[in-house]
């Protein structure tokens, strides 16, 4: 019988109750004959509280980054603990399970500590050699191992990253995740009670909404299944082990049969806008600037550029993250010799809210529509930004919400 992955978020492993769930998921998955390999996260809330002690034992030499190899240390003990519990409530029930911690299973890492990425894992550790015995395999996610043998970690939401790089080394196997929600809905299901659930959305639109904020997946796991076209699914960890139990398959375009021009819409509220004014207005103003900015790490987003009244002086406005936004703030105050300008001003109560849709590609209309939607709204449209497959604006965070509902309204997916 075929190997299967399958990962269990934070909450879905919340105390001991919620674990015995899963181990009965997991045992009527196993009872089918599948070959597991199962990843948890840590229990939910744990991470915030772990984050918390290592920032408040490193003091300042944490703010801004988390780049320190001990956080990482700190970070993934949490996955340790429900991998261990998790095996212990899978062994009551007489099946053979056993925990595998990233180092034991070689998920070796690059690109340095709190946001490391994957290279893959050793397959001399026996981990696929352990599931096709018969024995559940229950990884810790969200960690793994440096080429100096340093524990590293995979950046916030990096189980689902781990339950798709296993499945992928495993031989591109199916791969579920199970959450909270049962499966991937057009808009945040907690914010808009009408938004339904996708019965498939492809990786593309998937890779997107997840950048754009969607959190039920991590975005480079997306990446990654589209990349190694691994079978992946959300669906609820909160059914019953034999329920019915669909949830949503991210899988590629041509699979899809009816196409939606928008299938989803986005919100994200840790942005920033930082504005520069006066800028000179002249070549290689540009390049110095995100030259400066890329090499302090800063990932910039939205970029525009306007003269100025001024003949030879230009305003500069692009978009972050909100923690990108002090680092930037600190390193253009910094350069200011490299970098000239007259005033700059950083405003971290915006929003940005997306649409998302394959059928974009074909039709045209949907910024008027999108635009349209959010002016019958009295909401101001403070930047905009477009893909082949999405639109992006920023705007007020207080209106999030209101924008985020009177989208799904006006791209009728509204569930009847
Ligand atoms: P886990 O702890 O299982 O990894 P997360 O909290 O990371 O779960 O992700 C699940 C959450 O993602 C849901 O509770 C939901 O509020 C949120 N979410 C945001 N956008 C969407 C969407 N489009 N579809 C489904 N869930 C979404
Ligand atoms: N526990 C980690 C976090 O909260 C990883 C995960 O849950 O995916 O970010
Ligand atoms: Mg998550």
């Amino acid at each position: 019988m075929a190997r299967t992955v399958l990962k269990f978020g934070g909450t879905s492993v919340a105390d001991l109750e919620r674990i015995s769930h899963v181990a009965d998921i997991v045992a009527h998955r196993a009872s089918k004959g599948e070959k597991l390999a199962v990843i948890v996260s840590a229990m939910s809330g744990e991470t915030n509280k772990l984050v918390g002690l290592a920032k408040g034992a490193a003091g300042d030499a944490l703010v801004g980054d988390e780049f320190d190899d001990e956080y990482d240390v700190v970070v993934a003990s949490g996955e340790q603990v429900t991998s261990g519990l998790l095996a212990l409530s899978l062994r009551k029930r007489g099946l053979d399970a056993r925990s595998w911690l990233g180092w034991q299973m070689r998920m070796k890492t690059r690109e340095g500590h709190g946001a490391a990425r994957i290279d893959g894992f050793d397959e001399d550790s026996g981990l696929g050699a352990a599931i096709d015995t018969g024995q559940i395999a229950v990884i810790a996610g969200f960690q793994g191992v440096t080429e100096e043998g340093r524990v590293s970690t995979l950046g916030r939401g990096g189980s689902d990253t781990t339950a798709v790089a296993v499945a992928a080394a495993l031989g591109s196997v199916p791969c579920d995740i199970y959450t909270d929600v049962d499966g991937v809905y057009t808009t945040d299901p907690r914010i808009v009670p009408q938004a339904r659930r996708l019965e498939r959305v492809s990786y593309e639109e998937m890779l997107e909404m997840a950048s754009l904020g969607a959190k039920v997946l991590q975005t480079r796991s997306v990446e990654l299944a589209m990349n190694h076209q691994v079978p992946l699914r959300v669906l609820s960890s909160f059914s019953g082990p034999e329920a019915d139990n669909p949830g949503t398959w991210i899988c590629n375009e041509d699979e899809i049969v009816e196409k939606q021009v928008v299938n989803g819409v986005t919100y994200s509220r840790d942005e920033a806008k930082v504005t520069l004014y006066g800028m000179e207005d002249k070549p290689g103003t540009s390049a110095n600037l995100f030259a400066l900015l890329a090499r302090e790490g800063v990932n910039v987003d939205m970029i525009v550029q306007a003269n100025a009244r001024g003949e030879d002086r230009a305003n500069m406005v692009f978009t972050c993250t909100s923690s990108d936004s002090e680092k930037a703030q600190r390193v253009l105050e910094a350069n200011s010799d490299a970098v000239s300008f007259d005033k700059m001003d950083v405003a971290r109560d915006v929003a940005k809210v997306s649409v998302v849709g394959v059928g974009m590609k074909s039709h045209t209309g949907v910024a008027e529509t999108m635009f349209d939607a959010l002016a019958s709204k009295n909401i101001n449209i403070d930047v905009i930004s477009t893909s082949e497959i999405k639109i992006s604006v920023l705007i007020d965070a207080d209106y999030t919400e209101l924008a985020v509902r009177a989208l799904h309204t006006a791209f009728d997916l509204d569930a009847t």
